[in-house]
């Protein structure tokens, strides 16, 4: 198995390449082609199983498609429980699209909201988010998600266990209803399989 054969592009291989890594691992295998062929996604998968670039990866790829992001737009919205776990996500995206003239933004609370403002009025292909600040941000009117395309709820569980389930209501309820969703969470407790049945239509089901 290769990265070649798994619908990336030239300028994202060569990403990839740059990071050294020369084999998908068992997660990315399955879920890049399954999010290019715009199918949504529930996977298993705990950290360390390189999950970040199984959604990534495929993420750039689509984007790369279509019209950029224009004034306060997001086309990919990339929930997280942390803001750990936001940076780090966003560090991913800022490198495996480093070849890419696609834009990314981080938001999380406990930091000056003002920038975050500014950037987002002028818009963002990929919006990397905890799902508090989110609503801040949303509330006062900087987002636009008529154009989201994708959704990505990462570690899942973890959001849940921090209470998080109202925020990602309201945050479901003012995305477009077309969308390709992907729901990454190391386990799969009934409350995730509750959450899964609202969000993900039709998935490919990955465990890892
Ligand atoms: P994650 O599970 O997404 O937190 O990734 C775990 C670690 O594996 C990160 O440090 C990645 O840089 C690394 N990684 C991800 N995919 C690969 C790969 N295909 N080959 C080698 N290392 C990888």
């Amino acid at each position: 198995m290769s990265f070649a054969n798994l619908g990336l592009s030239a300028q994202i291989l060569d990403a990839v390449t740059q990071q050294g890594y020369t084999t998908p691992s068992p997660i990315q295998a399955e879920a890049i082609p399954a999010v290019i062929q715009g199918k949504d996604v529930m996977a298993a998968a705990q950290t360390g199983t390189g999950k970040t670039a199984g959604f990534t990866l495929p993420l750039l790829q689509k984007l790369s498609q279509g019209q950029r992001a224009q004034a306060n737009q997001v086309r990919a919205l990339v929930l997280t429980p942390t803001r750990e776990l936001a940076a780090q996500v966003g560090e991913s995206v800022a490198l495996y699209g480093r070849n890419l003239p696609l834009t990314s933004m981080v938001v999380f609370g406990g930091v000056n909201i003002k920038p975050q403002i500014a950037g987002l009025r002028r818009g963002a292909d990929i919006l990397v988010a905890t799902p508090g600040r989110l609503l801040d941000l949303y509330q006062q009117k900087v987002i636009n998600f008529k154009r989201l395309e994708i959704l990505v709820l990462d570690e899942a569980d973890r959001m849940l266990d921090m209470g998080f389930i109202h925020d990602i209501k309201k945050v479901l309820a003012v995305l477009p209803k077309q969308r390709q969703n992907l729901l990454f969470s190391a386990t799969f407790s009934d409350d995730i399989r509750k959450l899964a049945k609202g969000l993900v239509n039709n998935p490919v089901e990955i465990s890892v």
